[in-house]
Order: C-alpha cells, then structure tokens, then sequence
C-alpha cells in the first residue's frame, strides 16, 4: 500500500478563473516548499497542498493575502486528508464541475498591455486585441464554463507558435489567458463594406471623425456611435439622428491629463475611472471647462470614460501623423430604447444609418454589455448603470437560502437577475421593454446566462404590472411565475445589496410602479421584510391624465395638481404661469372631472415633473427623468449661492408625520403666482420633501420600533435628495441604507426580486 500523508484540500471560490490564479498558486507553493497541484473545477479552483505545519500555514495565509488583483475571493474551505505523496506541484487542466458558479466579467486592458501596445519593439505593436491574464474581455466572449479559449468566441483564432508558448509557460503574463493572440494570429479590424483593414483602417476612421464624421465603433460588449466631442455640429447632427435632444452624452477622454483639465477629478474618483472597470463616472465639470455644453446641456456634470480597449486607445494614438480629438463622443449604439447592437447585422441594420463609417472586427461578441454608469457619494460608488466590468459579479447574501429563481426584472432600463441559494447574479443591462427587439434580447441573454450559471428556469418572479412586457415574458418562460409589487422590490434590493434582511423603513421615492390597489405607486413608506410589506404612508395622491402623455409632459401633471389641490384657481394659474393654453387646460380638466384616461397616482416621479413644470424650469421632459434634473439643477445652483446665508424654511405643516405633499405644492404654486424666486421654491420643495420623509420615518419607528431605513427607487438618483434625507435621517438616528454598486433605479429591482422568490421559495 502507498505512503499516505497529511494533505490540506482547499476549495477556492470567487472570481478565481482567468485572472492568472492558477499560475498564482503554483508561484507561491514553490515559495513556501509546497508540493500538491491545483485544478480548476469550473465554479471553484481546487488546490491539494503538502509540506510541513509551518510552510502550510505560510500558503495558506499567501492563498489570501497575495492573490492577483483581478481575483475576488468569496470563501476558501479547507478539508484534511491523507493522500499519496505528490513529488512536485503542478497545474491540471480544467474539469467542470457543478455549483457556485462566477463567471469573470469583462476586465479593462491594463497599464502594461497599454505599454506594449505603444511600443515599436514588441511583438503586439498596435495590435488591435492585446491582453494578457490580468486584462481583456472575459463575460462577452463567452459561450460555457469553464472558461477556456475553446468556449470563447476566440476559439476561431488557433495561436501562433509564440502565442503559445506563452501561454503554456509559467513565468509568462499570459500564461492561461485564454484570448491571447498577436498581430500574426488575432482578430482584425477592418471597415465594413469597404477593403480597408488593420491600421489603415483605424487611420480613416481617425481622418474621418476629425472631419466631423460620426462613426460606429465595435467595442467589448457592443458597437458604440462615436463623433468629436470638441465638434458642436457633429454632436448637434448625432442628437438629431439619434433623436436625443438633450439626454445627456457620455465621452471617452484620451488620458487623465484631459480629465482633470476639464472635470473636477478627486482621488478616490481617479481610482474608479482608471480602475479594471473603467466605468462611465458622472464627475463635476469644472467652471473653466472648455466642452461644449451641448454634450450635457445645463447639467453640472459630465459622464467620462478612459479608453478600456486597445482599439480605443490606437483611435486616440495612432501614430499615424493624423491630428486627433482629446474627447471622443461614445455613446451605446442602438436606437433610442432599444438594447446596444452587438453583431454587423444589427448594425448595419439599425444604426448604419446613423453614421458615415463602421469600424468592426472579427471578434464575436456573445453577450451584450453597455458601459457602465456610477457616480460616487460620500466617497462611495453610486452605480446608475450596472453593465460592462460589474456583471455578473455575484451579490452574496449571509442567510442559508436555497433554490434558483429567475427574476425578470423591471420594463424600464431592464437587467435580469438569476438567484443560486445564497448568490445573486445581475446580468448586465439591457434596455426598454416597449421596443420588441428588447424583448428579443431578454429572452436570448436569459437563455445563455442561464445554460453559464446552469440554472432551470422553472420559477420565474416578475412585477405585478399587468401590462408590462416582463410579466409576459417571465409568463413565457416558465408557469411557476410570482409576482412581487415594484417598490417592495427596491427596497428589497437595498437589503440585498447591504445584507441587511431584518425589518426596514423602506423609503421608495420613484417614478411609476404599479400598486396593489391597481393604482400608480411612486412616492411610498413601506415597513418591510424579505417576506412581506406593509405600506405605511405615501405622497398625496393627485390626478395622472393624459395616459404616456403625461409621463413626457410634466405641465399636465402640474394642471392636474392645480385641478385637485387649488380648483378654485387652477384655470388662472395655468393661465398666468403659461403652463398651456385655455383649450388644452379645458380639455385636462374636463379629462380629470370625468375620469377619463385618468389614473390616481402617488408617482414622485410626476410629482418631479409637475413642480418643475409649475416653476417654469421644464415644461416637458424628452427623456425620463429630464424635467425632474432640470429642477435638482435648479434646486442645486440655488443653494450653492446662498449656502452661507440660508434664508429660513417654515417646515412646520412637514413635521407632521404625513406626507402632506398637497400641502407642500399649494404653497410652492401660491408663492411662484406671488413671484418668489424659483431657485429658492426648488430648493424649498427638495428640503421639504425630506422633512416629510423623515418625520413619517420616526412616526413609523414609533410604530414599529424599526430605527433601519432603505433608501432605494429612482428619484434617490436625486443627489440633492439623497442628500437631504440621508442627513435628516441621521440626525433623527436612524441607521440608512443606501446603494452602491447596484442601481436605486428599475436596474436593480431585479435583485430584489430574486431576494424575494428565494425567500419565499415555497410559495411558488
Ligand atoms: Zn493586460
Ligand atoms: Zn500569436
Ligand atoms: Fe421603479
């Protein structure tokens, strides 16, 4: 019989694959005398270890502390055996293996792949592809686990002989990495419908953007639409194409320098924005900023990216004598609405008519990802869009759930989520359900990422809305389908995202969810737990006439205000503050006495457009969300100028303990009509908007004995806000939730669903 001796099996979990951890392992067991081999499983990397207490114990504090950048450990377990005697410590080859699952997400070219890409020497000069085993796309190439080249779209691409060698040894940066390849055996780009390729093909797509082109670049997760930002009229000709007048654009600057020259860049900021992710990062513009504001109009903020590519760094670099924009324009490429396009067809079919050029390549893209899209908060991610870098980096919850789910999510800014026991994976985002292709996109992300995670998805969980896209699909998908109300499951994405599961406040302030009495919920107090909801108080209830109308024009949300709180005045209000015309008010009112295409709503959302409306900041909103930023603007600029001397607020009537939001508009209306500043009437409403969350907060701890509050829903995109009643609630000692790396808005409900079927599995 064989000698037998003491063994450690440690099983690594996290993102532990394609990150160079194996080739970690294997450095430090020669370290510390280590004998043994490691082995990647698919959902974990298994290590066995042998060696003497003292060098174990050396390893095993190493496995932790030293791991490469790029990895993220969830958990190590640790199991003693006795085993044959290994002579050496080796590398095995893959063998899948079934549970836990991480897929690795996409990881931003690092600073020495950048290095080498710009280096005349080495062997990957200006190739369009270059990564190594701590950068490159990961997640949008992937076809199955575990991941290895042959289940990537590189599988197309056999390496060349030196490639190879690379990747088979050890002391190599890309030893492993399965997209490796080169200028001899990589993918290559090229200009669609024309014989152009490689550099000479980046050469004119730099000519003609720097002409005032507008060109349609193929990017890791998706085909970007990309024109001069410094270019007023191609900028103008890009909105006008796109029919986006005024949502905001997010650009790509060609290094730091141009960032800070332009933007106000603190270190913390600095370290998402160059980070692995490279997210698009909302940052202030700085009072010298030379942009044009067309990119942002009237916002004081920018959305700024680095290059995270190799072909993005050769349109800012390539050396080919071409003068070249500092700030490229880089916006999805898709129609308004619809999911970003990921393959030529999809691109010449919807967006080639956008643009003049169409940079491509041969590299599949698989999965779709957008850029991602945060901001920071005290210091602290705020995501807005959870896409590119982020998904499908799992949410862990530390409670002994069990069973999967797949959580549909909501019809706005659409990301699934599928639930394994403790783990909650968000796909990244896909779009706006009301356009068909969105639809289609679902249903295929939902079938790949669930074949990745090797999930069934026999147990659907979606919103309560009858008419929305989701609740059929989800219907679709599986009969075992729950339904959970839209504001319980913000809140319950906050919990998640805090692994905080005890009984919360949850204060959802959102655009349109529908209610469990078949009305428009928005503006509510829930008293919540993983299990069920309570719905506490809510905004006052006002009239929403007009069907979609009313969600684009916030000037009939304003009259419908004035009709239920002020009936008296409305006509001559809507008159003198020209918020429409006498036929068009006599026809809302009409609408609204007769309850016809009327609903009774409680939506923040609305209430947000309807004052912005009342105090002639916007009268309409050209994207969601448009009329209400305008009034936090608005509200902002205000308070910046008479921070130092802030003139009183009589807040009593919002100490009350009810939302008494009624209260708070005849106010602001009867003020606006005498002719109060409307800076100091926005700041006002924000203010008390908080003072009257807060004061139904400490009404619902008495209630209760909860001191926890939830912040979650789609106004908390409200920086002025958020702001407000974090500091409120504070003060009153309640312990608040917030956000960070998923999104307050309808991108994140999805997590909360998912937290919700899995809770309750058996009532499926
Ligand atoms: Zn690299
Ligand atoms: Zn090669
Ligand atoms: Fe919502």
């Amino acid at each position: 019989m064989a000698n037998l001796v003491k063994s450690i099996i440690y099983n690594i979990y996290g993102v532990v694959q394609g990150v160079g951890f194996r080739p970690f392992v294997h450095r430090i067991a020669l370290a510390h005398r280590i004998t043994g081999k490691v082995i990647n499983r698919g959902s974990f990397v298994e290590v066995v270890a042998q060696g003497s207490d003292e060098d174990l114990q050396n390893f095993r504090n190493a496995l932790a502390a030293e791991a490469p950048e790029r990895a993220n450990i969830v958990d190590i377990k640790e199991q003693v055996v006795e085993l044959e005697v290994f002579e050496e410590f080796s590398i095995l080859e893959s063998q899948a293996d079934k549970g836990a699952i991480f897929i690795p997400p996409d990881i931003a070219t690092c600073h020495q792949c950048r290095k080498e890409l710009f280096d005349p020497a080495d062997r990957r000069y200006l190739h369009s592809f270059i990564n190594c085993t701590a950068c490159g796309p990961r997640l949008t190439i992937l076809e199955a686990l575990p991941y290895d080249r042959e289940r990537t779209s590189m599988k197309h691409f056999p390496m060349c002989q030196a490639c190879e060698k690379e990747y088979y040894s050890l002391a190599s940066r890309r030893y492993d990495a399965q997209p490796v390849c080169c200028n001899d055996c990589g993918p290559e780009v090229y200009i669609l419908g024309s014989n152009l390729r490689g550099g000479t093909a980046i050469t004119e797509c730099r000519k003609l953007l720097m002409q005032g082109k507008i060109a349609a670049i193929k990017g890791i997760g998706g085909f970007h639409l990309a024109c001069d930002g410094r270019n007023i009229e191609a900028v103008n000709r890009l909105r006008e194409l796109k029919h986006r007048p005024r949502k905001p654009f997010a650009v790509m600057m060609n290094n730091v320098d141009t960032v800070r020259k332009e933007c106000i860049l603190s270190e913390k900021a600095l370290s998402w924005l160059d980070g692995c992710e490279k997210p698009i990062l909302l940052l202030a513009k700085k009072s010298d900023c030379t942009l044009p504001d067309i990119l942002a109009p009237g916002n004081p903020t920018l959305g700024v990216m680095l290059p995270y590519a190799p072909l993005q760094m050769l349109l800012f670099d390539y050396p080919d004598g071409v003068e070249f924009t500092d700030t490229l324009v880089m916006t999805s490429g898709n129609v308004s609405g619809a999911p970003i396009c990921r393959t030529e067809e999809d691109a010449w079919q919807e967006i080639s008519s956008f643009c003049d050029i169409i940079l491509s390549h041969n590299r599949d893209i698989r999965l779709r990802a957008d850029d991602s899209v945060m901001r920071l908060y005290n210091n602290e991610p705020y995501m807005i869009r959870r896409s590119r870098g982020f998904a499908p980096l799992p949410i862990k919850v530390d409670l002994p759930l069990k069973g999967e789910v797949l959580a549909i999510g909501g019809e706005l800014k659409n990301a699934f989520c599928i639930a394994k026991d403790q783990l909650f994976y968000i796909a990244p985002h896909i779009g706006d359900m009301e356009d068909v292709r969105s639809n289609e996109a679902l249903k295929d992300s939902v079938k790949l990422f669930s074949e990745l995670l090797e999930c069934k998805v026999d147990r659907t969980i979606s919103d309560m809305h009858p008419g929305y896209h989701t609740t059929g699909i989800a219907g679709e998908l599986s009969s075992n389908v729950l339904k959970i109300q839209h504001h319980y499951a913000h809140i319950l994405s906050c919990m998640a995202e805090n692994n905080y599961l005890e009984p919360v406040i949850g204060v959802a302030m959102d655009g349109t969810g529908y209610g469990s009495d078949g009305t428009i919920w928005g503006g509510e107090i829930l008293l919540a737990s993983p299990d069920k909801f309570e719905r506490f108080t809510h905004i006052a209830p006002f009239p929403q006439a007009g069907g979609d109308a009313a969600s684009r024009e916030g000037w009939r949300i304003a009259v419908g205000l004035l009709e239920k709180y002020l009936p008296e005045q409305a006509g001559k209000y809507a008159e003198k503050l020209d918020l429409c015309s006498s036929v068009e008010y006599k026809m809302l009112s009409a609408m609204i006495k007769n309850n016809i295409n009327t609903v009774v709503s409680t939506s923040v959302g609305r209430l947000f457009d309807g004052v912005s409306a009342l105090l002639g900041i916007a009268r309409n909103s050209t994207f969601e969300g448009d009329a209400a930023m305008s009034l936090e603007f608005a509200a902002q600029r205000w308070y910046e100028a008479n921070k130092d001397d802030l003139p009183g607020i009589d807040s009593s009537f919002a100490e009350k303990g009810i939302m008494a939001t009624d209260e708070l508009f005849i106010r602001l209306a009867n003020e606006r009509i005498k002719g109060v500043d409307v800076g100091f009437l926005a700041y006002s409403f924000h203010k008390l908007l908080a003072d009257m969350i807060t004061a139904s907060c400490v009404q619902a701890r008495s209630l209760s004995n909860v001191n926890v509050c939830a912040l979650s829903g789609g106004s908390f995109q409200n920086m002025l806000l958020l702001d407000l009643c974090r500091e409120k609630l504070l003060k009153n000692g309640f312990r608040v939730l917030l956000h960070k790396l998923v999104p307050a808005n309808d991108g994140g409900i999805s997590l909360g669903q998912a937290l919700y079927g899995v809770y309750n599995i058996k009532q499926f």
